[in-house]
């Protein structure tokens, strides 16, 4: 059984272990010195279901088996009662741990399946959307590469002069490195953002995610003339979970503001962005937008897969984001907002010091 790294699991005490123990002693004692014919036994289908919270795939089939090994055992302790009795109770206690071994370990496969479906289609979304902005993100790679080479042809220039000027050669190649350095930090949020990698669980600054997410779509926000107004709270607590799988969501959530903004001819685009942790429990995320808004009897459809307004839409955004956020323990919703257009929020429940 691969262990998925469930976001929630984090939460999970750790006594389970020694609950699942102490319930296999408890079962023992009681199948051992029970006068009453009755499979006591089959209670240790109990604490295999339990080990498959803290155990892998060949913990839980040892589980098992000294679960088997216990009721043998007992069998062969009982003093009283039947022995014919004894022997049928032992027999259905081994076929109900094992059917229960069998079974949990299947369905947890079944489990592994589809998170693994969901990672690989959360992970063609992505890199759908990062298609989608193509043209916004080349924008935002030249711009600095044609700083590069208009400060090179500057440099070339003052070095050429008689006599040379090295302190302002020295300020354009100061300026070609930082562009140059900007270049590279664009290409390697796309690369970061593309790659596929199994999910990462960290602790890390929501706020930075949120404002690489933001750089990415600068182009695309200026291009359909929306302005821009971000309220992040400076001391937001960190974040736990899969950095670039949250950053999806956040871009999910930007493309669509943008894109339904853009279905507006008349009118303000505004788009406000704005993070929060004011219930200390929870990261609040949401973006107000004043694009085409949403029809109250629509407003249960939003997430459900393959629903789209759009011609060219997949439908499976918001699906996503809903799979995504709720793995790490939060919730996403979605408002009209007061004037025009709509509000997307999901918020993230903050671990807090002591837990893992
Ligand atoms: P897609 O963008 O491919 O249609 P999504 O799952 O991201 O898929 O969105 C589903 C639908 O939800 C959109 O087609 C649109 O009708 C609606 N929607 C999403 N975001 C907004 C928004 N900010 N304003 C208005 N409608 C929205």
């Amino acid at each position: 059984m691969k262990r998925i790294p469930h976001f929630l699991e984090i939460n999970r005490p750790s006594i389970l272990p020694l609950i699942a123990a102490i319930l296999a002693i408890a079962i023992f004692i009681l199948d051992t010195v029970t006068d009453l014919e009755i499979a006591a036994a089959v209670f240790y289908v109990a604490v295999v279901l339990m080990s498959v919270s803290f155990c892998q795939k060949r913990g839980v089939m040892l589980v098992g088996a000294a679960c088997i090994a216990l009721a043998i055992l007992s069998y062969f302790l009982t003093r009283s009662g039947s022995p014919e009795a004894g022997l049928i109770n032992c027999v259905i206690s081994i076929s109900a741990i094992t059917a229960t071994t069998y079974l949990v370990l299947k369905i947890d496969s079944a489990r592994v399946a589809v998170y693994e479906a969901r990672a690989q289609l959360a992970h063609i979304a992505r890199v759908t959307a990062l298609g989608e902005l193509t043209a916004s993100i080349a924008h935002e790679v030249n711009q600095p590469l044609a700083a590069v080479v208009t400060n090179g042809n500057a440099g070339l220039r003052w070095l050429t002069n008689q006599p040379p000027n090295v302190e302002k050669t020295k300020q354009t190649l100061e300026r070609i490195v930082r562009e140059a350095n900007r270049a590279s930090e664009i290409v390697g949020r796309i690369r970061n953002l593309a790659k596929k990698t199994g999910p990462q669980n960290e602790r890390f600054n929501f706020n930075e995610t949120v404002l690489e997410t933001i750089a990415l779509m600068l182009s695309e926000i200026q291009r359909n003339h929306v302005s821009l107004q971000t309220e992040l709270q400076d001391d937001l607590p960190l974040v736990f979970g899969d950095r670039i799988q949250l950053q999806q969501v956040v871009l999910n959530l930007l493309v669509n503001a943008v894109e339904a903004m853009a279905m507006m001819e008349e009118g303000p685009h505004n788009l406000l962005v704005s993070t929060t942790n004011d219930n200390t429990r929870t990261v609040l995320f949401a973006v107000h937008d004043t694009g085409t808004g949403l029809e109250p009897d629509k407003l249960n459809r939003l997430f459900d897969a393959f629903y789209t307004t759009k011609l060219e839409g997949m439908g499976m955004g918001l699906a996503i984001s809903r799979s995504i956020v709720e793995a790490h323990g939060g919730r996403i919703w979605a408002t009209q907002n007061e004037r025009r257009g709509a509000i997307f929020q999901f918020e993230l429940p903050i671990r807090r010091a002591g837990m893992p």
